[in-house]
């Protein structure tokens, strides 16, 4: 195939998180790589980088090492030693560890920030990337053999002919809507209020997830003895809770959490997200492949809608790092087969738990405290959870796969 007939072989719209990481795992492959983003680099107002956390799971750690960006982030995120989950007004509790698995850790908790950091330095020294930044996609038609997108930057419309387009472009996806690419929401009727608190007592690399009857609440161990908080609570208390002044909301956390970190010292900024899972019904069409939230946007309760997205890329990456034709249907529609079993997994697992652990209906609370019981008690179970939780259920893409010195 003549490579030259066109401007670039990628175009991936929207450089935040996935966008951005995609850019990054595509360098070695040699395609040429063009990145639209609507929103200056760096800026404040990105809103991929803002103050949120990340749960990585340690096949994410796989990933980022695989792309040469681990040792980069290593220093800067806190490890997860033991995920603690317990049910709040019931006995049950189960522990996840780190030496039963037999890794490092069983996760990172990263800042987004942090994360964009460390790819954006990345695509500075990106060899064959042609960043478009801040432009926008207005068009996109499809032919047999290449896409052609129109893009506005600085003013002026621009065409860029590509052999694949990535939608990477978020929730409210411009490409799916131009494509007439339906999605089902599923609104689970609650937000996240997110911030970060300070305890009294160390938090020792352990993850909590805790489960009540208004939504489960995550305290995730964070770097400077600092935890991030994601409380889910009914959409229609979220705005009303995230506005308490910072004594009143510690006090009320306090009381859902419990005391197991000690008395909770001091709270940072607090944010809503409306909880949704939302499902793009294709996820490729024609030139055109859908990833990170604008595929699917999940309930952050099981820290799995990044971690998902990267194991995404990480096959993407490995298929195209092989291929000629960088939109070649064959090539997407293996990508369709191999993603179908985890993303299915991923769905079912968090939606599950959502629907399982965010009901105060009593009989099913004592179920609730049984299973955990059970988990907490039969190790093959308490593997597959964490195997689940560890991202490292079902076939792992090249780029994902263990270091050999880790
Ligand atoms: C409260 C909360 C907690 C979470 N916790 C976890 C966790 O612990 N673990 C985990 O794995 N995941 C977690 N997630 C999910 C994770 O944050 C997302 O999966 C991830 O941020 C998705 O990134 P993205 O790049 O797909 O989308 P986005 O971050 O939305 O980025 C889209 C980008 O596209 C750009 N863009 C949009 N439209 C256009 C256009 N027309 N032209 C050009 N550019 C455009 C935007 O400017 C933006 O930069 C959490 C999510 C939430 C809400």
């Amino acid at each position: 195939m003549n490579k030259s007939a066109t401007d670039c072989d990628v175009l991936i719209i929207g450089g935040g998180l996935v966008g951005a990481s995609l850019a990054c795992a595509l360098e070695p492959s040699g395609h040429r790589i063009a990145l639209i983003e609507a929103f200056e680099l760096k800026s404040e107002s990105q809103p991929s980088y803002d103050d949120r956390t990340v749960a990585l799971s340690w096949g994410s750690r796989c990933i980022f090492d695989g792309m040469g960006l681990w040792a980069d982030i290593e220093d800067r995120v806190e490890a997860i030693k033991t995920i603690h989950i317990s049910d709040r007004g019931h006995f049950g509790a189960t522990r996840l560890r780190h030496t039963e698995e037999g890794v490092a850790a069983l996760g990172y908790v990263a800042e987004n920030r942090v994360l964009g950091e460390v790819l954006y330095q990345h695509l500075d020294n990106h060899p064959r990337l042609s960043l478009h930044c801040p432009a926008q996609i207005v068009d996109i038609e499809q032919k047999p053999d290449h896409v052609l997108a129109t893009i506005t930057e600085n003013g002026k419309q621009k065409t860029i002919k590509a052999r694949l387009l990535v939608a990477a472009d978020g929730v409210s996806s411009r490409v799916r809507q131009m494509l007439h690419i339906g999605s089902s929401i599923q609104d689970y009727g609650q937000s996240a209020v997110i911030t970060n608190v300070t305890p009294g007592n160390p938090h020792n690399q352990v993850a909590y997830e805790r489960f009540t009857d208004t939504g489960p609440l995550a305290f995730l161990p964070m770097t400077e003895s600092r935890c991030s908080v994601v409380w889910s609570v009914p959409s229609e208390q979220a705005e009303a809770l995230a506005n308490l002044d910072d004594e009143t909301f510690l006090q009320q956390l306090q009381q859902r959490f419990g005391y197991r970190l000690g008395r909770l010292r001091q709270v940072g900024t607090r944010h809503v997200y409306p909880l949704r899972l939302i499902e793009t019904t294709q996820v490729v069409r024609g030139r055109v492949v859908i990833v990170g939230n604008a595929a699917h946007t999940i309930h952050p309760v099981a820290g799995q809608g990044l971690n998902l997205a990267l194991r995404d890329i990480a096959l993407l990456t490995e298929l195209l790092s092989d291929a000629d034709d960088a939109g070649d249907s064959n090539l997407l529609r293996s990508y369709i087969e191999q993603r179908e079993q985890d993303t299915e997994r991923v769905y079912r697992f968090t939606d599950g738990l959502v629907k399982i652990f965010s009901n105060s209906n009593a009989p099913l609370g004592h179920l609730r405290a049984a299973g955990l019981v059970t988990v907490g008690l039969v190790p093959l179970l308490r593997h597959q959870l964490a195997r689940q939780s560890m991202g490292l259920s079902g076939r792992i893409a090249r780029m994902g796969r263990r270091p050999s010195h880790v």
